[in-house]
């Protein structure tokens, strides 16, 4: 079976095929945190989905090529900054390092490159990119400096959001970075400075100013993959304005012969206890947050990828509880295999149909699918080992298709995810004590793992260090 995606352009699934003369290979863009605060779980559950659409087409043999961006200068950060009575960069540093902080929790793979909008290698993409759409009669500055995208240029406007420009009055034009379908007008590409960005500005060959959101993103996304990337992803939000006026940006100022993007894909909104995530609402949650209440990272990425990412997902705290429910009986099912397998291996794993969890994926990313298939074969075989009825190369087989899962959903316990470096020296050692039959050293050096929070135990297949 092909691997399909539903492409929000086309409304329908589609089989995902790399460009002809580019072998395997696949170019991702997805759309990255504003930080102007700590991303809250609702980013997350977009950068979790995209993170399991990387692993499973890696898994699947592509090679993907990532770009992340940090969009570090918007009206945002800008009014942040204002409000802190900081400098921009001050102001979006801690936040920056606090989100690849959390990406590190929740298991996200690193992207290639995380371009960050500051950047003046980026900012001189963007004033190129704004040049060839005012050569080419897409752009025009307007009265109040700034310039706008000319939307009534761009026949296809609106064909991702399927938004109708009937009735649009041409020239009316909106500055902000974010508005509504109903406010469709002519966005900005380059804002003029107002004494409000204090410091921040850059000039340009329409004066002193700063970028617009779109044209971040259009002008990194373009300048690292390409003037075509295969995938970019975000969450619905960013349908519209964002990805339309990427679309009209990248297509206007491109040689006009490809698509911007191959196949786009959004994912859905997330809810909190029922209703809509809001600082207000006393429901807002940020990664620390959940954190701080003593879940862990792997227990939210389990909560956030296990719904499906078209559809909408309740976050709750009774979610997080289930999440680790089952990451427990997942942790005790892989002990017990361990326990039984040797170290010969059935390249199968025996009497269930395990190939099903990848196939499951290729379908729209089908979680729900390949979650029943993991689930089952753990029932099944924990039933096996129950009447003493799984071999140890069956279990290995089991051991080995578990490692591929975890591949796409890295899930595994802490001690496999991590082991700190000098845990790892110490079990190193107390290994070769015990090959020298040093029993002494090995106890004084397991006492001093215990020390750091781990657990040794000794098994037949040799030590095991585990978090204590
Ligand atoms: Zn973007």
């Amino acid at each position: 079976m092909s691997l399909q995606i539903h492409n929000t352009l086309s409304r329908s699934l589609e089989e995902i095929t790399p460009r002809p003369g580019e072998g395997k290979s696949l170019s991702l863009y997805t759309c990255g945190p504003t930080i102007y605060a700590h991303a809250h779980i609702g980013n997350f559950r977009a950068y979790v989905f995209e993170d399991l659409l990387q692993r499973h087409l890696q898994e699947r043999g592509f090679a993907v090529r990532r770009v992340m961006n940090l969009t570090d200068v918007d009206d945002k950060t800008i009014r942040g900054a204002h409000a802190a009575g900081i400098a921009l960069g001050d102001y979006t540093r801690p936040f920056k390092e606090a989100f690849f902080q959390d990406v590190k929790t929740l298991r996200l793979l690193p992207a290639e490159a995380y371009p960050a909008a500051t950047d003046p290698e980026q900012i001189a993409r963007m004033i190129a990119m704004i040049g060839t759409l005012m050569e080419r009669g897409h752009a025009y500055q307007a009265e109040d400096g700034s310039v706008y995208f000319r939307i009534a240029s761009f026949a296809d406007y609106g064909k991702l959001a399927h938004v109708d420009l009937e009735g649009q009055r041409p020239g009316q034009r909106v500055a902000s970075d974010e508005y509504e379908k109903e406010a469709v007008a002519d966005f900005a590409l380059w804002k003029a400075w107002v004494p409000e960005d204090g410091a921040v500005g850059w000039e340009s060959p329409w004066g002193k100013g700063r970028p617009g959101w779109h044209i971040e993103c259009s002008a990194m996304a373009t300048g690292l993959l390409g003037e075509t990337i295969d995938i970019h992803c975000g969450g619905v939000d960013n349908i519209f304005p964002h990805h339309e006026a990427e679309i009209a940006q990248c297509e206007c100022a491109g040689h006009g012969k490809a698509p911007f993007v191959r196949y786009w894909m959004h994912c859905a909104h997330l809810m909190v206890e029922g209703s809509k995530m809001a600082k207000s609402a006393g429901n807002f949650f940020t990664l620390r947050d959940l954190l701080e209440k003593g879940w862990t990272g792997r227990e939210v990425r389990y909560a956030l990828i296990s719904v499906h990412y078209r559809g909408a997902l309740n976050f709750t705290l009774e979610g997080l509880g289930a999440a680790r429910t089952a990451l427990g009986r997942l942790d005790a099912w892989r002990e017990r295999l361990t326990d039984t397998s040797g170290a010969e291996t059935q390249a199968e794993a025996p009497g269930s149909a395990t190939g099903e969890f990848f196939t499951a994926l290729d379908d729209d990313l089908n979680i729900s699918g390949a979650l029943a298939v993991l689930f089952e074969t753990l029932r099944e075989s924990n039933r096996r080992m129950d009447e003493g009825a799984l071999t140890p190369p069956q279990a290995r087989g089991l051991l080995n298709w578990l490692a591929r899962v975890d591949s796409v959903l890295a899930l595994e316990p802490e001690a496999l995810a991590s082991l700190p470096p000098e845990v790892e020296k110490l079990g190193e050692e107390r290994a070769a004590a015990r090959a020298a039959k040093e029993w002494k050293k090995s106890d004084e050096i397991r006492d001093q793992i215990a020390a750091l929070g781990w657990a040794v135990k000794d098994t037949k297949d040799g030590q095991k260090i585990t978090k204590g």
